[in-house]
């Protein structure tokens, strides 16, 4: 059984993985190991496209270490019977806890005053935030990670709204109203759909026209939802009193909104955690050795 592995993973995860067969990983040359692969193990990096799948004439199975299937050309496995496998629940309260560092970093500029004092500045005259307790929080996905999310704000004191056509998790937390309801009422907005031709840009110039001035915009699920062009554009001007974000259209991310400094980031962190990682590598171990 040949193994190959694309994407850097954890040092133990790999071990165990090299349990199952003969392991590749991180080959200098991704083609030429797939010729005799029977197995594909990725993260978010690669892309598994049709090009590269045909490379693969053996290859039985590719396994998704997390949750986002978007660098995977699914339509093209499914044509050649090759198996898809993702870890899905194990890495979303490490997303939430993320999620949740973010809101109260960018409501209390945490991340601003660390940088600010790191270049001896104390500017504590301008740097008044806002408290999380009885503000509204609107979840656009209520999901795995959207109902954590949903669940720990709800104990911060957050009133929680939610859009997520039907079917959706009622867990008597949110409140589920239509999209325009949610832009209109919520203090902080997150994000927890994944990345489809719906969602692609769902946050864009309209809107974001029907938020409230002074909204904080968090989002911790994939770079696409929002076009970064008008988040610029609001963060810059005040509509939108600042952003959080951990995912971008292009990763690394190097664009203009780092210009900003009411835009935080972090370089997409949702799954790196200690936890998430280990219960990422278990699942995949105990689906591989379901599958194999
Ligand atoms: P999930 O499938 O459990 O939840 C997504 C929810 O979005 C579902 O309830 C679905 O019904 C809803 N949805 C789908 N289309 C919608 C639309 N057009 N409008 C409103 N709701 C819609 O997924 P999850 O595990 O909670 O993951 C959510 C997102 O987080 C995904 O984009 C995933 O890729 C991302 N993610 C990011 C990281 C990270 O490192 N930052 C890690 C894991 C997952």
């Amino acid at each position: 059984m040949k193994i190959v592995i694309s994407d850097e993973m954890e040092k133990e995860v790999v071990e165990k993985i090299k349990q199952l067969g003969n392991v590749i990983y991180l080959p200098a040359n991704l083609k030429e190991a797939l010729s005799s692969a029977d197995v594909l193990i990725v993260r978010s990096k690669t892309k598994v496209t049709a090009e590269l799948l045909a490379q693969a004439p053996n290859l039985k199975i590719v396994a998704r270490a997390g949750v986002g299937l978007d660098n995977i050309d699914t339509k093209a496995c499914e044509e050649r019977g090759i198996r898809v496998i993702n870890t899905p629940g194990a890495s979303a309260n490490a997303v939430a806890e993320l999620t949740i560092g973010h809101i109260i970093s960018a409501m209390r500029f945490i991340a601003k005053a660390h940088h600010q004092m790191k270049n001896k500045i104390w500017d504590k005259k301008n740097l008044t935030g806002q408290e999380l307790e009885g503000k509204t929080l609107g979840i656009i996905g209520y999901g795995r990670i959207g109902s954590l999310v949903g669940k720990k704000a709800s104990a911060l004191g957050m009133r929680v709204i939610a859009y997520n056509p039907p079917p959706r998790r009622e867990d008597g937390i949110a409140r589920f109203v239509e999209l325009e309801e949610l832009l209109q009422e919520s203090d902080v907005i997150t994000i927890h759909v994944p990345s489809t031709p719906e969602t692609k840009g769902m946050i864009n110039e309209k809107t974001i026209e029907k938020m409230k001035k002074g909204v904080f915009i968090i989002n911790t699920a994939r770079g696409d939802v929002i076009d970064e062009e008008a988040l610029y554009k609001a963060c810059k001007s005040g509509k939108i009193a600042a952003a959080a974000l951990d995912v971008y259209e292009k990763e690394p991310y190097t664009g203009k909104l780092l210009e900003l400094d009411n835009v935080f980031f972090t370089p997409h962190l949702g799954a790196a955690t200690k936890e998430a990682q280990g219960r990422i590598g278990e699942e995949l171990i105990k689906l591989l050795k379901e599958s194999l």
